[in-house]
């Protein structure tokens, strides 16, 4: 049996003698691994269209290991693949959706990432910009895959945080109000809280307009290793070298 799909080429690496094997994302899998037979062969044309962060048309052959049958590139990210900075941002990207080893159906998140891909290579956006759209990244695609922190109550006492109070952050829950004090939660600002709620209702395009203080991107960027690191039970290295946002 074969199927067509789209999908992002996330990684690829050498496999048993010249074949080599690719870590696909998919709308209807997820992360699917497939293999390229004689890839490292000279004048294999399907190798050619297999570049790192590429958007494809593949088909695939379904067997015991799955196999690629055709490929065609929908767009090279040329900006990103030829740049080392955004490289790192979308690989920051990658190493997320390889983390995610669920294979239920991820049209949604492949929509968010087609998004997030198509911004990074926009040449009319900051780079600080983009790396904050990374981060935002990040937070709806955890909100999707299920991990979404509660935003709107004390975790503890149930009373409503307004827009306007400090908070904290329990490790992998969401916020706690000021009167459990204790040196492992995060502080929140109320800014963090408002852009924090804004995260799942705003598009991506609204956060390369909204500006905030550095104090509440060093608040996030706690916040963002500390819930990353509760998910996956590892630290981000991408959160670790990404020095903005
Ligand atoms: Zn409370």
């Amino acid at each position: 049996m074969s199927f067509k799909t789209e999908a992002f080429v996330l990684q690829a690496r050498e496999w048993q003698k010249a074949d080599r094997l690719y870590e696909l994302f998919t709308p209807q899998e997820g992360v699917i691994h497939t293999i390229l037979r004689s890839a490292a062969k000279p004048g294999n044309k399907l190798a050619g269209h297999m570049l790192p962060f590429c958007r494809v048309r593949v088909m695939i052959g379904r067997g015991r290991l799955d196999h690629l049958a055709g490929a065609a590139i929908i767009n090279d990210y040329k900006n990103i693949r030829t740049d080392l900075k955004l490289m790192s941002l979308a690989a920051a990207i990658v190493e997320l959706l390889l983390k995610d080893k669920s294979t239920e159906n991820k049209h949604l998140e492949y929509r968010q990432v087609e998004k997030i891909f198509d911004l990074l290579d926009d040449t009319k956006i900051s780079f600080e910009k983009k790396s904050i759209l990374v981060r935002v990244f990040l937070w709806k695609y955890l909100s999707l895959a299920g991990w979404q922190p509660e935003l709107d109550t004390c975790l503890f006492c149930r009373q409503i945080i307004d827009s306007q109070q400090a908070s904290q952050y329990l490790p992998g829950r969401g916020i706690i109000c000021l009167e459990h004090k204790e040196n492992s939660y995060l502080p929140i600002n109320p800014e963090l809280l408002v852009f924090l709620r804004s995260i799942n209702t705003l598009d991506f395009e609204e956060f390369i307009k909204i500006n905030i203080s550095n104090k509440t991107k060093k608040e996030w960027l706690k916040v963002s290793q500390v819930y990353y690191q509760t998910v996956f039970d590892q630290p981000s290295q991408a959160l670790k070298i990404l020095p903005y946002a």
